[in-house]
C-alpha cells in the first residue's frame, strides 16, 4: 500500500513538474509574441530619447513621458521621486513576490558625432555653462526597454504571480555638483521598501558586445566608486632657492607614487582589483616660484567592500605620512559615489535558465568583472540583485573598433533591443514560479 502510495505520488510530482515546466516554456513563447509585435513602438521610443536627451536630475520630458506610458497601461504611478523618478506598480492577478525592473534615465554633457537621422543637437545648462546633450552611455535604450516589457506585461497581467515594481532612475551618472540624486536617494525615499522589493533586476547596454549576447558575473561584477582630493600645504619660495620652503610639487610626486604602491604592494590583487588614479593637479603660477599650495583630485575602484575600506585608510596613512616627511601637511577627502554592483550568486543561478531562453547557451557569457561603475549598487544593498549586459554592437564589428561609452562616436545598433524586454519579461515570470 505504502509502496502504491509513493508510486502514484511520484507520478503526480512528475505530472505536476511537467505541468510547471510546460507552463514556464509556454510562457516565453507568449512573451517572444507579444515583444515581436510592439519592437517598432521599443525602437521608435528609443530613437525619440536619442534624440532628446536630458541631463542628469533634468530628466523632466522623459518622466513625464514614462509616467504617462504606465498611466496608459494603468499601473499605479509615483512621480518626483528622487527629483525626477518616477516608478510604477503592475499588480499581477495572483499573490506572489514583489520584483524591481530598473532603467536609467539621464544622458551626458557629450557632442554626438554620430552620422544618424535621429543624432542629438540639443543643447543644455551644465554647471552654469551651455553643453551638448547626448545618450552616451545608451540610457535611452534602458528607457526604451523597459517600456516595452511594462506593455508586454500589462498584456499577461492575469498570468503573474505578485507585483512588478517598474524603477525609472535619475542622475545615474552623478547629479550636478551641490545636487542629491540617483538610486542612493531613490533608495532612502522608500522606492525598495514601499513595496518592499523582494529582488532587483537592472540591465546595461554595451557598445562593445555583439547584439543578441549577454554578460553576466556572478557575485562583484562592477566596481565601487570613490571620488577623492587631496590638498598639500608647503611653504612659498623663490624657485632658486627650494631649501627656503616646502615644495608642495615634490611632495605630490612622492605621495603619488606612494599611492601606486598601496595598489601593487600593499593591497591583496589576489583577492580583487584595485584602482588608483589621479586625474588632476593644480599648483603654481609661474615657473621661478615654488608655491604654497597644490590641489589633486582622482578616483578609486575596487570590487570588494573590505577591500575599498583598506584602501580608504592606507590611502589617509600614506598621504599624512609622506606629506609630514617633507615638512608639508596634507589632507584628504573621500566621497563615496558608488558600492561595489553586487550579483546574488544563488539568484544569478535561479535566472541564467530565463536568459538562456532569451539569447540561448552559446550567446550567454560569463564575463570578467569590470573597474567601471554603478549606482544600482546601492538597490542592491536592499534585496538580492541581479545586474548584466546586454550587446549593442553591430554584427561582426570589431569590439576593440566600436566607440566606448561617454564618447562622441558612442554608436549603438537597436535591431535587438528585443533581448532586454524578453529578459526582464522572462525573469518575471521564471522567479515567481
Ligand atoms: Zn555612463
Ligand atoms: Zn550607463
Amino acid at each position: 500500500m505504502l509502496k502504491n502510495t509513493i508510486g502514484i505520488l511520484c507520478v503526480l510530482v512528475a505530472f505536476a513538474s511537467q505541468i510547471v515546466f510546460a507552463d514556464a516554456k509556454d510562457m516565453s513563447k507568449e512573451i517572444d509574441a507579444a515583444t515581436a509585435k510592439i519592437m517598432p513602438k521599443v525602437v521608435k521610443w528609443r530613437r525619440h530619447f536619442h534624440q532628446n536627451p536630458e541631463l542628469s536630475n533634468r530628466e523632466f520630458k522623459t518622466a513625464k513621458m514614462v509616467a504617462d506610458h504606465m498611466r496608459g497601461l494603468g499601473f499605479e504611478v509615483k512621480e518626483g521621486i528622487a527629483k525626477t523618478g518616477v516608478v510604477g506598480i503592475l499588480k499581477g492577478a495572483m499573490p506572489g513576490p514583489t520584483i524591481g525592473l530598473r532603467a536609467d534615465m539621464d544622458a551626458l554633457p557629450v557632442k554626438e558625432r554620430v552620422n544618424i537621422p535621429f543624432a542629438s543637437k540639443v543643447i543644455a545648462d551644465y554647471q552654469g555653462q551651455k553643453v551638448p546633450v547626448m545618450h552616451a552611455c545608451g540610457h535611452d535604450t534602458h528607457i526604451a526597454m523597459l517600456m516595452g516589457t511594462a506593455e508586454v506585461l500589462a498584456g499577461m497581467k492575469d498570468k503573474i504571480k505578485g507585483t512588478v515594481v517598474f524603477i525609472y532612475q535619475p542622475a545615474e551618472e552623478g547629479p550636478p555638483e551641490g545636487e542629491r540624486g540617483g538610486a542612493e536617494l531613490m533608495v532612502e525615499e522608500g522606492v525598495m521598501t514601499t513595496p518592499k522589493i523582494d529582488a532587483i533586476f537592472g540591465i546595461h547596454i554595451n557598445s562593445q558586445t555583439e547584439i543578441g549576447t549577454i554578460r553576466y558575473k556572478k557575485g562583484a561584477t562592477m566596481a565601487s566608486s570613490d571620488w577623492f582630493k587631496i590638498k598639500i600645504k608647503g611653504k612659498q619660495a623663490h624657485g632658486s632657492a627650494p631649501w627656503a620652503g616646502v615644495d608642495p610639487i615634490v611632495t605630490a610626486t612622492q605621495i603619488i607614487g606612494g599611492l601606486q604602491t598601496i595598489v601593487s604592494r600593499q593591497s591583496r590583487l589576489t583577492t580583487a582589483p584595485v584602482v588608483i588614479t589621479v586625474g588632476k593637479i593644480n599648483a603654481g603660477v609661474r615657473e621661478n616660484i615654488i608655491p604654497e599650495t597644490l590641489e589633486m583630485a582622482g578616483t578609486i575602484r575596487t570590487l570588494d567592500s573590505d577591500m575599498q575600506k583598506d584602501v580608504h585608510r592606507r590611502i589617509r596613512h600614506t598621504v599624512k605620512t609622506i606629506a609630514e616627511s617633507a615638512g608639508a601637511t596634507a589632507t584628504v577627502e573621500i566621497d563615496t559615489k558608488t558600492l561595489v554592483t553586487y550579483n546574488t550568486p544563488e539568484l544569478v543561478e535561479k535566472m541564467l535558465p530565463s536568459l538562456e531562453k532569451v539569447v540561448g547557451k552559446d550567446r550567454l557569457i560569463e564575463s570578467e568583472w569590470t573597474t567601471g561603475a554603478e549606482d544600482f549598487s546601492y538597490f542592491g544593498t536592499k534585496a538580492p540583485s541581479f545586474y548584466f549586459f546586454v550587446g549593442g554592437m553591430p554584427k561582426g564589428k570589431n569590439p576593440m573598433e566600436a566607440a566606448g561609452h561617454h564618447t562622441p562616436d558612442f554608436y549603438l545598433d537597436d535591431s535587438r533591443l528585443d533581448v532586454g524586454v524578453k529578459a526582464f519579461a522572462n525573469i518575471v515570470f521564471d522567479y515567481s514560479d
